[in-house]
């Protein structure tokens, strides 16, 4: 709002505009060197089966911790780098470092649960990402079938054909492929139909209101109608309640992710927090799970 408010002043100068720019100059700049200076992480949240109660995978998430300003939030420095070019660096970053944790873990002994990576657009749009996660894939010796793709539903509106062609390469790669934030962006019934997608991802600000809100329940319940007559794996994100847990698994969706299960957390913490979460909910599951 305060930049809609700057640009009809446009005539004024404006200086809390000019420190935005600033800011965002300086963030843009730091950005460039995070990488180099070790200042990027991943976190990883797990998706949990709403009817079994397991853990069946997990999402990589970026952090950076900047050296000055701190944690800061990908909602900031992501569209950032999707405006400056650096996002391809970035989540390929992200992707090489999703997969040395599945080898790590592997390594451990530990079980082989799905991470799935979000993707932007111009990663979709680059050449040779498709080869590039497999040569991933080739040298940590990691199955196919223990990465995901998450693309958001606004990226895939955007390319429609493109977009197509490379989550097809992905499939016939044996790389599964989602839908994020859906409900967000404006894709039709027969788009959607003709995506070779896995599973949808209900943007979490469905989750959040559909208990207050009997408008956003309507419209939850019908997101999850479509994406089962769809045969897709359906995902409520954005779960933070006891109850939301119950309304979603009533409803017919197949998993859930959020805070009432976990927040993100690093890759050495992930399997410990997916312990307590499948120990937490087998004692809470109703009783006609145990039957
Ligand atoms: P997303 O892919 O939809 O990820 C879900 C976001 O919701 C995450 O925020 C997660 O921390 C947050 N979240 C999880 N559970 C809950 C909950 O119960 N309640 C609420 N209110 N929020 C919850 P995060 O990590 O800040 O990421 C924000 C967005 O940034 C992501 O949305 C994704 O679009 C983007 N992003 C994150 N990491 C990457 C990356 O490596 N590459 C790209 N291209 N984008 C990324
Ligand atoms: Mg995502
Ligand atoms: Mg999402
Ligand atoms: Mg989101």
């Amino acid at each position: 709002h305060a930049k809609a408010h700057g640009r009809g002043r446009s005539s004024v100068f404006d200086f809390s505009m000019e420190s935005d720019q600033l800011d965002q100059y300086l963030l843009e700049r730091d950005l460039g060197e995070a990488i180099e200076q070790d200042e990027l992480s991943l976190v990883f949240q797990p998706k949990v089966d709403l009817v079994t109660r397991r853990v069946v995978g997990m999402e990589a998430l970026v952090r950076w911790n900047h050296p000055s300003r701190g944690q800061t939030p990908p909602a900031v420095f992501i569209p950032l780098a999707e405006r400056s070019d650096q996002i391809v660096r970035i989540d390929r970053w992200v992707m090489r470092q999703a997969l040395q944790a599945q080898a790590h873990w592997r390594d451990q002994g530990l079980p082989t649960l799905p991470v799935s990576v979000n993707l932007s657009m111009a990663d979709i749009l680059s050449t040779n990402v498709v080869d590039y996660l497999g040569a991933l894939l080739d040298e940590f010796n990691v199955p196919a079938s223990a990465l995901e793709i998450e693309v958001t539903e606004s990226a895939v509106m955007r390319e429609l054909t493109r977009t197509r062609n490379v989550l097809a390469a992905l499939n016939t790669r044996g790389i599964g492929t989602a839908l994020d934030d859906f409900g967000t962006g404006f894709s039709s019934l027969s788009y959607l139909r003709q995506l070779p997608l896995q599973s949808i991802k209900i943007d979490q600000s469905f989750t959040l209101s559909m208990l207050q809100d009997s408008n956003a329940e309507t419209l939850t319940q019908a997101i999850v109608a479509m994406g089962v007559a769809l045969k897709m794996l359906v995902v409520a994100e954005g779960v933070e309640t006891e109850q939301q847990m119950d309304w979603l698994m009533e409803h017919g969706c197949h998993l859930g992710q959020g805070f009432f299960f976990s927040p993100p957390v690093s890759g050495d913490d992930i399997h410990a927090v997916i312990r307590n979460i499948e120990l937490r909910l087998a004692s809470a599951a109703p009783a006609s799970l145990s039957q």
